[in-house]
């Protein structure tokens, strides 16, 4: 990242957890070069081509980046292709805001504040569902914390509690924090005794999952607060600790547990509002009902990144019945605001230095 950001959007209207950010750099040198040389055009129909030039979203977001995008956190970063230092540089800075009930007064008032000028601002919508959005939380998380320092499990605690409970204050709720505990005398929430904090029983064990998920890719794999587990050991916990009847889990294959757990957390956004006792209306997301016909369901799976499913091919020929109570993701979208201004002005002054 490049810490010489001059104008940032002021993004502090919207709920923690519900912006990602991303900052691309590109180099103009490669792409004056691609269109010149490459393409043969002539300096001044490339320039007014490059000032139109509107990258992929995953260009914007994705890592391993190709030429001419690449990411650098060096503050005099180079080009990694051709070499060129930092005029010839620009940087596109993209914000993703997850489309929710809780965001949209913010991002209206955003995108009426953004100058429309000259395409300065990009703003793309793309569709996608709980899980890709959980996951790619769950990567921001990852990459954000440092796994070293054990101090990244309480960080985690209080980020994912700051996405569950937006509106709680965690900040205070974690100041001078020296623990996290499970309690054994609440039912539900959390309180803060000395330099500890109790959870519920619930809200423990999603902490502990959390920290699974996160740690999970790091070198050993599965670090929490109750110590290194694998999954094995995480789903034996969350069974006898009461957690999966709590949330309606009935499943015993590990892997259909672990699919419903990943389901059950990534569709979690509004669920203190939704959340009641009973089992059956666990999940009551919003858009439920428009991804539960059978092709917009395949599709969304599709997308879902990662892991085969396997529920289709349980053994009990389960996969026959209709599947009422079935948590399965949501349809979410994306919007993505995209900063060109670094971009425009960059390219003008290289244009000029290029042709003159
Ligand atoms: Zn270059």
């Amino acid at each position: 990242m490049v810490t010489t950001k001059k104008r940032e959007l002021d993004l502090s209207e919207f709920p923690p957890g519900t912006v990602t950010e991303y900052t691309t750099l590109v180099c103009l040198a490669c792409i004056f070069d691609i269109f010149t040389k490459q393409l043969g055009l002539a300096p001044r129909t490339a320039f007014s081509e490059i000032k139109r030039h509107a990258p992929t979203i995953e260009e914007l977001t994705q890592s391993g980046a190709i030429r001419p995008y690449f990411d650098s956190d060096e503050k005099a970063p180079h080009c990694p292709y051709c070499g060129s230092a930092k005029r010839w540089l620009a940087r596109f800075d993209t914000y993703c805001i997850e489309g929710r009930k809780t965001t949209d007064t913010a991002r209206r008032a955003l995108l009426k504040k953004l100058p429309k000028a000259d395409d300065q601002f990009l703003v793309i919508e793309k569709k996608s569902d709980s899980r890709a959005v959980f996951f790619d939380w769950l990567d921001t998380l990852g990459r954000n914390l440092d796994l070293d320092d054990e101090r990244w499990l309480i960080d985690a605690t209080r980020m994912y509690l700051a996405r569950r409970e937006p509106k709680t204050n965690w900040d205070e709720a974690f100041a001078e924090l020296r623990a996290v505990r499970r309690s054994n005398r609440l039912t539900e929430g959390w309180e803060r005794d000395g330099a500890r904090l109790f959870l519920a029983p619930q809200l423990y064990s999603e902490a502990i999952l959390i920290q699974y998920l996160v740690s999970r890719s790091h070198a050993r794999g599965g670090l929490t607060l109750e110590g290194r587990l694998t999954l094995m050991e995480m789903i034996r916990r969350l069974r006898y600790g009461g957690y999966l009847d709590q949330i309606g889990i009935t499943e015993r294959e590990p892997s259909e547990v672990f699919e419903k757990l990943i389901d059950y957390l990534a569709s979690t956004h509004e669920w203190t509002t939704v959340r009641t006792a009973s089992g059956s209306d666990r999940v009551t997301g919003k858009k439920k009902a428009s991804v539960r016909t059978p092709t917009s369901r395949d599709s969304d799976r599709v997308v879902s990144k990662k892991k085969s499913k396997k529920s289709s091919k349980s053994p009990k020929g389960k996969a026959a019945q209709p599947e009422p109570d079935v948590i399965i993701s949501e349809a979410v979208k994306l919007h993505y605001v995209v900063d060109r201004r670094d971009f425009l002005e960059k390219v003008k002054s290289v244009y000029a230095s290029y042709a003159g």
